[in-house]
Order: structure tokens, then sequence, then C-alpha cells
């Protein structure tokens, strides 16, 4: 068993932040992720609206940044498959067991984001991996001079399909609201870019194709008439779901993110949580790096307090 005074759980901004400021206040940090970790910033084209980041940066070479910063300070990074958590009342200690080694830490930060979210249609898991996407970085290069379908009207579907219309012939997007919840500034610029199409008041009802991606079915819900609409590929933006299976007696908002208070303190004491898994009202980066700052600090806090009243 290797012992820890704190471990973070997710290496994305919010864990990596934790661990950056956890190590450098001299903290016995371990950041454990998955064996095949994927954070959201690892695809997005252009992160853009990071304070004091400009001109924009690639997303993948930010998190590379923020990896090599948590590592300087100290911080230990490794992949896991964590199995459970569990704390021994006595010593105050939690034991987390992973597949394949033990760890012992005095406290730990989750940080384990979001997943996203399918559309449960037909065709969508047919066709995954072979024309249906979640990540227009990862497979927009696949769609080079061809038409693409993005569905969503958030953040991530706007940008994107920003990223996609510089590559495709034609990207449309079908978003079952009249505009888009994206931010003004975003949502203005896919409006005027003239390769991206918008279809509003509309939903995909199903991805239809032989050996590959032919068509969708779109429903308008006004007057409820269905189109088909030829394309090559399909995007699918339609929000996230938190990463919670690790933590089912944590306390969650109705939607299923962990709920805390402003220190980052969860339900249950030594346990704290940062960024996009957190029940809070925005979710970007900054306040992913913001949450993990202070979730730090809280855990020193705490583990300062515990030491004093179990002599550890
Ligand atoms: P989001 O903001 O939750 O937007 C999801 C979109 O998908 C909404 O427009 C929603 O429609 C639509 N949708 C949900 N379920 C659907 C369904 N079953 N069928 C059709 N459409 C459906 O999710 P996101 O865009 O992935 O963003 C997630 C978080 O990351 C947000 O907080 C966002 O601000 C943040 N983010 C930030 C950046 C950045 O800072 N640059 C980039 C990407 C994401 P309704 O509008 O009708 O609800």
């Amino acid at each position: 068993m290797k012992y820890y005074d704190l471990i973070i759980i997710g290496s994305g901004p919010a864990g990596l932040s934790s661990a950056q400021y956890a190590s450098r206040s001299n903290l016995s940090t371990l950041v454990i992720d998955s064996p095949l970790p994927n954070s959201q910033l690892m695809n997005i084209w252009e992160l853009e609206n990071y304070p004091g980041v400009y001109p924009a940066v690639n997303g993948f070479d930010f998190l590379t940044t923020m990896q090599n910063q948590a590592k300087d300070f100290g911080a230990t990074i490794e992949n896991h498959q964590i199995e459970k958590i569990e704390k021994d009342e006595s010593s105050k200690k939690f034991v987390i067991s992973c597949q394949d080694e033990e760890f012992s830490c005095k406290a730990i930060i989750v940080a384990t984001g979001a997943k996203h979210r399918k559309l449960e249609i037909t065709g969508e898991k047919e066709f995954s991996g072979k024309g249906v996407s979640y990540c227009a970085t990862c497979d927009g290069p696949f769609f080079r001079n061809k038409t693409v379908v993005v569905v969503g009207g958030g953040d991530s579907a706007c940008s994107e399909a920003e990223y996609l219309s510089s590559l495709c012939s034609k990207v449309i997007i079908v978003h079952r609201k009249s505009q888009f919840r994206a931010q003004k500034t975003l949502a203005n610029r896919v409006l005027s870019n003239s390769k991206i199409q918008v279809i509003f008041n509309s939903s995909v009802l199903s991805i239809q194709g032989n050996e590959k991606i032919e068509f969708v079915e779109i429903q308008n819900l006004q007057d409820n008439s269905i189109q088909k609409i030829q394309t090559d590929g399909v995007f699918i933006f339609v929000g996230m779901i938190p990463q919670t299976e690790l933590f089912e007696n944590l306390k969650k908002d109705e939607q299923g993110y962990i709920l805390t208070d402003e220190k980052m303190q969860t339900s249950q004491k030594g346990i704290f949580c940062a960024g996009d898994v957190r029940s809070k009202p925005f979710r970007q980066i900054v306040t992913a790096t913001s949450d993990g700052a202070i979730a730090s600090h809280s855990a020193s806090e705490y583990i300062k307090e515990l030491n004093n009243e179990v002599y550890l």
C-alpha cells in the first residue's frame, strides 16, 4: 500500500489545479485517472476564454502544461482503474483499492468531470465510431470537404460546429429550441458563419444508412413535419452526465451532480469535490481550476486539523 496526504481523482483542469496547489503547499499528492483518461479539455480545438491565456491555445497543449506544472511542484500522476473507496473510521484514513494497487490517504478531492450524454436514437450506437462522433477535434479530419450534422445548442455544439466548418464543406446544426443556449459571442459567430446552416425547433429522430451514414431524419417540433437531411457524419453535443459511480454515498442535486459547500466540502468529511462533477451554476475551465484551488486549500486545512486530532 502507498501512502499520500491527498489523492485527487481525475486529471482534468480541476484535478490538475488541485494537484498544483496541494503539492506546492507540501502535501504529498497523487492524481489518479482512469487507464483511458478523456478530459473534455483534450477535445477543445481552441481555448479562447481562459483569462490571461491569449491568443487562444489548443486544449491538449493547455492540459499538458497543467500536468507539467503539477508534476514540477511534486505531484505524482498515475493511471489506475479504481474499484472501491473506503474510510477506516479509527485512523480516519481512506483506502483506495484499484485493480492493480492500493493507496491510502487522509483526504480525497473528487474531480471526475462529466461524460457525453447520448441521444439514444436509432442508428446512434450502430454508427458510433463509423460516422457518429462526440469529438470534433478527434474525428473532424475524417470529414474534410464533406457534410456533417451537429446536434445540440450549447457551447460545445457551437464551438465544435465552428471548428468543423474549417474542415467540412457544410455543417448543419439541428437544435430543438428556437435559440442557442451557448454564450452570445459564440452563438452570433455561428449564426453568421456562411458554412453553417442552423435548423432550430427540430430534433433528430434517427441516423440512417447502409455501410455508412447517408441521412438523418429530423422532425420539426412546431408542425411535426419530418424531413431527411443528407449527411456524411453526425456529431452529438447534447450535454454531459456527471461521473459519480464511485461516490454513491455523497449527497447530490436532482441532476446527479455532487453537492458541496463553498469550501468544496462534500457531505462526507475529508472528501472534497471540484470541477464539472460538482453542482454549480456555471461550468467553465476557469471555474474548474478555481474549484480545484479552493478544494485543495480546504483539504490542506482539513489534514492539518486531522493531524492535530489523531496525531498521524
Ligand atoms: P449544455 O450546455 O448542457 O448544452 C446541451 C445542449 O444539448 C442544449 O442546447 C440542450 O438543449 C441540448 N440537448 C440536451 N439533451 C438533448 C436531447 N435529448 N436532444 C436534443 N438536444 C438535447 O452542454 P455542453 O454544450 O456540452 O456544455 C457543457 C458545459 O461545458 C456547459 O456548462 C458549457 O458552458 C461548458 N462548456 C464551455 C466551453 C467553453 O468555455 N469554451 C466549451 C464547451 C462547453 P436545450 O438548450 O433545449 O436544453
